[in-house]
């Protein structure tokens, strides 16, 4: 369960695991899919690799 801010319906809900459709590992992370109380799929990308800032190499 987690809170979840909708780009369709705009609004902050809970999200159960009863609406999540799918899980996938990525390189990006974990792509949760789900579908909003509204009806529409959404998606959230989530877990350590999506938290870990993207390294830039230095300038030198
Ligand atoms: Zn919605």
């Amino acid at each position: 369960m987690f809170l979840h801010a909708c780009t369709a319906c705009e609004r902050r809900q809970l999200i159960f695991p009863s609406q999540v459709t799918s899980l996938d590992n990525t390189d990006h992370g974990i792509e949760v899919s789900f579908t909003c109380w509204c009806g529409v799929e959404q998606h959230l990308l989530t877990g350590r690799a999506a938290a870990t800032p993207r390294r830039t190499p230095a300038a030198a």
